[in-house]
């Protein structure tokens, strides 16, 4: 089977070279040609020699997941399904916005974690996306938008935060990330790369020392007995040893403060007294907040906080000195808003059935 140069971040692209008895420069040309040009073909890398050009066609190939659809809200909001192979799909959105674009991108099919209120985590598990499947939706995304790394900058971030737990994919996910943050890929800055975890502390620890980008936790709740019930990694990682590896991971990130998402379900986690009780939780980590509006999806059994309950929240917060956003819900009516992406996922888990099942009974 031919090599998949998507797979290869500068220094293992660097690495295969040499085996091949080819100079460093070359993976450097090479990665260019992939990433800022977008080229599937090594016929248009026209300043590497002939023989390099046929050795690699022998040997290697440039392979980004298909387009399986695309779709375009109302809003500028754009997705656009991949075909990952064996009946599974993936979906990576663009939210273009006054002063940057932001593509928001899938890290596994499906997710195996479960959180209760997410759509990705009821349709179970398939498997961890590869770095060309990863790094893919990127290079789809520039040829979509008819751009490239180096001109306008029509992708400026790029947010971890499509379907999967990227922390759940370690290798795969550090590799894309330096694929993203490399001059000779997609040169993005790392405050403007995020990664978004439910909560996997040891691996956290590992990315401030591998790969420190921006970090966003879904903390959904104030205390362990919300949390457990709706992020079941809770049991794994309660709040305190979560809020410690959020200390940790500041040491080495590259903004001060930990981006923390909380979704607002009506009378699950959306009281006064509980901002109040997030005020004391947080008052060791340095951080925002970033209140998302539950998008809701079929028989999810949730309803979305009021305006007037979401309102009081964020005031409790702001009112502490806290920055607080409330996410503009964006795309759903393609349903490419948060905890709304879906994709085709082959499970692996049984968890549709768990799920339909208990649809069945109510
Ligand atoms: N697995 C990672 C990243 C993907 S989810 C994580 O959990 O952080 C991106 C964000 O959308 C997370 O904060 C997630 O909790 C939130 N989310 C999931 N389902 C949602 C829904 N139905 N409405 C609003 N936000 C949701
Ligand atoms: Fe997985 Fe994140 Fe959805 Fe939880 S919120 S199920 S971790 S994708």
């Amino acid at each position: 089977m031919k090599n998949n140069l998507l797979n290869y971040d500068l220094k293992t692209l660097t690495e295969w070279f040499a085996e091949m008895g080819e100079r460093p420069f070359r993976a450097k040309q090479v990665m260019r040609w992939m990433h800022w040009g977008g080229a599937a073909d090594f016929a248009e890398m026209t300043d590497l020699a002939k023989s390099l050009r046929a050795k690699l066609e022998e040997h290697a190939c440039v392979g980004a997941p298909a387009l399986m659809a695309s779709q375009e809200s109302r809003d500028g909001t754009r997705k656009w399904l991949l075909d990952v192979g064996t009946g599974n799909g993936v979906e990576t959105v663009f939210i273009p916005e006054s002063e940057r674009g932001t593509l928001c991108i899938s890290s596994q099919v499906g997710c195996a974690l479960e959180c209760t209120f997410c759509s990705t985590g009821r349709q179970g598990f398939n498997r961890n996306l590869t770095t060309a499947e990863i790094v893919g939706q990127l290079w789809w995304a520039n040829k979509a938008l008819g751009a490239t790394p180096k001109d306008e900058r029509v992708i400026s971030n790029v947010v971890m935060m499509g379907m999967g737990e990227p922390l759940a994919n370690y290798d795969n996910v550090v590799r894309s990330l330096s694929v993203m943050l490399d001059d000779h890929g997609y040169g993005l800055s790392r405050r403007r790369v995020t990664v978004s975890t439910s909560g996997m502390v040891p691996q956290m620890d590992r990315l401030k020392e591998d790969m420190p980008v921006a970090l966003a936790v879904s903390l959904h709740a104030s205390n362990d007995h919300v949390r457990d019930q709706i992020v079941p990694l809770n049991k794994k990682y309660p709040l305190k040893d979560l809020m410690a590896a959020c200390r940790r991971y500041l040491v080495k990130a590259p903004r001060d403060f930990v981006t923390f998402e909380y979704v607002m379900l009506d009378g699950v986690n959306d009281k006064a007294e509980h901002a109040r009780e997030l005020l004391k939780l947080v008052e060791d980590v340095p951080c925002k907040f970033n209140l998302i509006p539950f998008n809701p999806f079929p028989h999810s059994g949730y309803e979305r906080s009021s305006a007037e309950n979401i309102r009081i929240f964020r005031d409790i917060l702001q009112q502490a000195g806290f920055v607080v956003t409330v996410r503009k819900t964006r795309g759903d009516d393609i349903d490419a808003a948060c905890g709304q992406l879906a994709g085709q996922v082959k499970d692996k888990t049984r968890r549709q059935q768990k799920w339909q099942q208990l649809l069945v009974q109510q």
